[in-house]
């Protein structure tokens, strides 16, 4: 399976001032598209070649692993996005949160604390077991809930490059700005 880079939902400037225009340009333009044309390069001649990603990042591991766990975390996080996103989760996955972190304002605080503290290169992650009960997860490098028999509803890519443009070395900067572009109608089509 020839995998491609999915396009942007939104114009690369669409999410200023919190993330920048250049951040999405490297970002999804440069890093996102180098996991693709890596997992491209890697899975011809294995038992992954007719995989779809899904099935490859539950099965692999390595170099095949990394790749398209990237491929599959992008995936996930730039489409988490709107320009006119923020606010609060409604429905389903908005009562879910009130009912297992007190209140919105409390999930927000575990969860920039747990995407604040990952060290290194990870993401954090709320994700959903098969009873949809949530969890705040971290996960190191290339990691994903799938990988755990959780399902990912929401994440936030804490590498250096998703940051550090706009931010410097100011991670609890870029976290809080996140709340205020995210598409919280697609984390409910994922819960
Ligand atoms: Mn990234």
């Amino acid at each position: 399976m020839k995998f491609e880079l999915p396009a942007l939902p939104y114009e690369t400037g669409a999410l200023e001032p919190v993330i920048g225009k250049q951040t999405v340009e490297l970002h999804h333009g440069k890093h996102f598209q180098a996991y693709i044309t890596n997992l491209n390069n890697l899975v011809p001649g294995t038992k992954y070649e007719n995989m779809d990603l899904i099935s490859i990042v539950k099965d692999s591991d390595g170099p095949i692993f990394n790749n398209a766990g990237q491929a599959l975390n992008h995936e996930i996080y730039f489409s988490s996005f709107s320009p006119n996103g923020g606010g609060e989760p409604v429905g389903k996955l908005g009562e879910a949160i009130k009912a297992q972190f007190g209140d919105f304002e409390n999930f927000k605080k575990e969860f920039n604390a747990a995407a604040v503290s990952v060290f290194g290169s990870g993401w954090a992650w709320l994700a959903a077991d098969a009873d949809g009960k949530l969890e705040i997860m971290q996960g190191p490098n290339a990691d994903n809930p799938i990988k755990h028999g959780k399902e990912p509803v929401l994440t936030i890519d804490v590498w250096e490059h998703a940051y550090y443009v706009d931010c410097r070395n100011e991670r609890p900067r870029f976290v809080d700005g996140f709340w205020s572009v995210v598409n919280w109608e697609f984390a409910s089509k994922a819960y």
